[in-house]
Order: C-alpha cells, then sequence, then structure tokens
C-alpha cells in the first residue's frame, strides 16, 4: 500500500486536480492520498495559506477583512464549478471559515485553525471528485486518521502514541483523502505543522501505516544535482539517501521539508519524489542506503544568509572549556548557531544572520572580549554557505582536493572550510557574490566529463 502526497501546485486548479485524479485511479494501491492548500497558478499568484493568514490578520487587526474572504471563496468556487462538484462543499467551508473567525481563542489557535482551511477543502474537493468518477473515496479528518500532536502553533510535533492510531487506516475501504498540515492537540485544538508542513503529515501517514512507499507529488520531474538558477539544465538525482537529502535540504533543496524525512527515516519507508504534471518519469527516490560507488557526490547545495564570528586566541587549545564558554554566550542570548569549525588557536561560529541580529551583535562581542580575554574577535556578514553532498565523500580521495581546485580555478576565496564532522557533506563558506561562480565551477568539477575532473581522479579509501 502507498502513501501519495500531492502539493499546492497539484491542485492549484481544476485542470490540476484532474490529473491528480488519474494517478489515484491509475493504481489502486495508492490508499491514503494527503493534499496541499491550492499554491501558485502562475508565478506571482498568491497561496490560499497566504490568503488565509492575510484574512486572519486583518480580522485580528479589526480591519475590514471582506475582500480577503472573497478572494479565498472566489478560488475555492473556481475550482468547484470546474469540477462540476456540487455547492454544498462550498457553502461548507464558507461555514468553516465564518466559525473560525469568530473563534474564541488566542490569536495563535484561530490562526492555525484559518490557515488549515485550505488543506481541509482540498482535501474535501478530491474526495468529492474521486466519487464523482465512481472512485470509493472519502474525506477523513486528521483527527480521524489519529494525528495527536503537540500544542504548539505553527510548530505542531506528532506524539508518539498516533502511530498506533494511524496504522488503523489500512483498514479503512476505497481511498482515504486527508488534508495536510495539521493534528489536533490532546486538548482538541487544531494545529498546525510549521510552512510546506502537507510533506510531514505525508511522511507521518507513510510511517504510521508501514506503507511501501510515500510517493511525494510535486511539479518536477526529480531533485536537480544543483540549483537550476546557476546552471542550465542540471542532471537529475535518481537516487539519494535521507542523509544526503537532509544536507540538500539544510541547505537550500526545498523540495522536500526537512522535518518530513524523521518519520520516512525512523520506519525506513523509501520516498519518491514525483511530477503530477508528467508521472511516467521515474522520479527521484530517497532510500536508506545507495551505492555510492559511482557517484560519491550527489548534489551540491547553497544559501545566502549567514554570518560568521571570528575569535582568536593564542593557546586557545590548552584552556580546559574555552567552546564551551564561547557557545554558552550564545545560549545566554538565545542565539542558535548552525557550524562551529575551529582551529589550534581560533575558532568561528556560524549563525543565520536573521538569529544574529546587529542588536544582539555588540553585547556578544563585550561579553566575548570582557569573559574570554580573546586577542580578536570580529563578524563577517554576506557569507554563504555550499554543501557538497554524497555518501562515501569522507572516505574518497581527492574530493577535498577537488572541490577547493575548483574554488581556486574560479579565483574564489574560501573563508572557511569544514569537512570531517559530518559523514556526508562537507561545508565551505564563501563571500555571497561569489556563490554563482562557485556553485558553476564546483559543478563542472563533480558532474561534467571535461578533462578537468581527470587531475584528481576519486579512489575509494575504503579498505586501504
Ligand atoms: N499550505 C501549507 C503552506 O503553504 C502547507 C503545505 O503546502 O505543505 O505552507
Amino acid at each position: 500500500m502507498k502513501v501519495a502526497k500531492f502539493g499546492g501546485s497539484s491542485v492549484a486548479n481544476a485542470t490540476q486536480i484532474k490529473k491528480v485524479a488519474n494517478i489515484i485511479k491509475s493504481d489502486p494501491s495508492r490508499k491514503v492520498i494527503v493534499v496541499s492548500a491550492p499554491g501558485k497558478r502562475f508565478s506571482d499568484d498568491v497561496k490560499m495559506t497566504d490568503l488565509l493568514i492575510d484574512l486572519c490578520y486583518a480580522k485580528q487587526n479589526n480591519q475590514d477583512y471582506q475582500l480577503h474572504l472573497q478572494k479565498i471563496m472566489d478560488r475555492f468556487e473556481e475550482i468547484i464549478n470546474d469540477l462540476e462538484l456540487g455547492n454544498d462543499i462550498l457553502e461548507d467551508i464558507q461555514q468553516t471559515i465564518e466559525k473560525y473567525l469568530q473563534f474564541d481563542t488566542s490569536p495563535l489557535g484561530q490562526l492555525d485553525a484559518l490557515k488549515s482551511i485550505g488543506e481541509d477543502s482540498s482535501a474535501k474537493i478530491v474526495s468529492a471528485y474521486l466519487q464523482r468518477l465512481g472512485l470509493n473515496a472519502s474525506y477523513v479528518n486528521p483527527k480521524e486518521a489519529g494525528i495527536f500532536v503537540s500544542n504548539e502553533p505553527g510548530q505542531a510535533q506528532l506524539l508518539p502514541e498516533s502511530f498506533s492510531i494511524i496504522y488503523q487506516l489500512r483498514e479503512r475501504d476505497g481511498v482515504s483523502v486527508v488534508p495536510g498540515f495539521f493534528g489536533y492537540s490532546k486538548e482538541n485544538d487544531l494545529v498546525t505543522f510549521s510552512r510546506g508542513g502537507s510533506d510531514i503529515t505525508g511522511a507521518i501517514l507513510a510511517a504510521g501505516t508501514k506503507a511501501s512507499l510515500y510517493e511525494n507529488f510535486t511539479d518536477v520531474d526529480s531533485v536537480f544535482a544543483v540549483n537550476p538558477n546557476f546552471v542550465e539544465n542540471p542532471k537529475d538525482i535518481t537516487v539519494l539517501t535521507y542523509k544526503e537529502m537532509r544536507e540538500l535540504s539544510y541547505a537550500g533543496f526545498s523540495v522536500f521539508h526537512d522535518e518530513a524525512l524523521i518519520p520516512a527515516f525512523k520506519e525506513q519507508i523509501p520516498v519518491c519524489i514525483k511530477n503530477t504534471n508528467n508521472p511516467d518519469a521515474p522520479g527521484t527516490m530517497i532510500v536508506s542506503e545507495r551505492d555510492a560507488t559511482d557517484q560519491c557526490v550527489v548534489g551540491i547545495a547553497s544559501d545566502v544568509g549567514f554570518c560568521s564570528l571570528y575569535v582568536s586566541k593564542f593557546l586557545m587549545n590548552r584552556e580546559v572549556g574555552f567552546g564551551r564558554k564561547l557557545l554558552n554566550i550564545f545560549e545566554d542570548e538565545g542565539i542558535s548557531f548552525e557550524h562551529a569549525p575551529s582551529g589550534i588557536d581560533d575558532m568561528s561560529v556560524i549563525f543565520r544572520d536573521h538569529r544574529f541580529t546587529p542588536d544582539k551583535e555588540q553585547v556578544v562581542i563585550d561579553r566575548i572580549r570582557n569573559e574570554l580575554h580573546v586577542d580578536t574577535v570580529s563578524i563577517h556578514r554576506d557569507l554563504a554557505v555550499i554543501m557538497v553532498v554524497g555518501e562515501g565523500l569522507v572516505n574518497t580521495v581527492g574530493v577535498a582536493a577537488k572541490a577547493t581546485a575548483s574554488f581556486a580555478k574560479a579565483g574564489i576565496n574560501i573563508d572557511m572550510i569544514n569537512q570531517g564532522s559530518s559523514e556526508v557533506s562537507m561545508m565551505f563558506g564563501v563571500h555571497a557574490v561569489d556563490l554563482e561562480r562557485a556553485i558553476q565551477s564546483l559543478y563542472k568539477e563533480f558532474f561534467t566529463a571535461d578533462e578537468s575532473n581527470l587531475e584528481f581522479p576519486s579512489i575509494s579509501a575504503k579498505g586501504h
């Protein structure tokens, strides 16, 4: 039995929903279907979830919210009419919105309830349409499906006792259509996962039902080895491991929610990323193990918006507790860090820019100077992080050499290298302005068969 999740672009309008229905019909093992809220129909369209958020803020700020409500209802009405479904679904959606608008709960609780309307309505629409086509399909509310979560609005975490209830979904007749993105707390409050969280619902249901496959339908044929904004027609990834996907999605591969990997990984459910617009394409498989002999680097990810704090102190390596004291300062100030490469007399700590705000900067610098008596402390902003990702990378001779040679060829200064802490990635920090050239050069080095590849042949060091 398979769990199939369809993202926002797959349910953005009636044409897309018809494709979804064909995909479901074509394989009777697709028994549990998870749907997102209607997404963008064109590049500057607005996602349904964002329309719902705007509606909620207008209401909470005592503004006139009729226009927001109208936009939402118009979109649902168009989908429902184009699918030739009855008016009762539209009335049901309208009533649910009105009920949540009058909700007497915390502002965050109301926001979560309104945010859930997108997914909830999609599930009602898709199941009604499947029924119209003669399929035995039903809408299953997340509570009925057994998705019980912590009461953290916008950040729900699944409660482990949910799994045994979810397993019973296997017993249901026909196709169960479940809205993604939210669950219920023990106190019966509706709580959403983080943004993009329908992937999480899909993974939870795949793990809970012990599905043979979790299919994640999006609008791309497969995951690319590198961001296509930097490299034209990059190679596809046909198979990668959970760990590789985690590292890639950390640094900008947004095709699959990183939190969704956890339930799939724990139950070892293979994930297949597929395209609703081209369902015959094989897609990208995410599995627990792959043979890395031919392709030790699977992808190159990158992200901007980092900054680094550099400290140096002579004989730092002999000072017991230096690292702890330094990191303690960040803990005290409520700043979480991303990486912390170190040398004998130096240590850098890398942050996401938005977490290390300029007002925190002065406090932290003063504390480091006064409490740790360092020789130097400095901050570098506009940093980009590049991750070269692949299983077996640390056991393969020449990968770091190839990577650094490609930076040298492009004339790019590497601000930082972090290799060895992760089994499957090497991290480089460069100035954000150099990012595009750095990626292009790395891609050439690792993914194209030109002469430069021959300079540092990748020989597996395993067994040496
Ligand atoms: N609709 C939600 C969002 O836009 C969740 C999802 O699409 O997965 O974040």
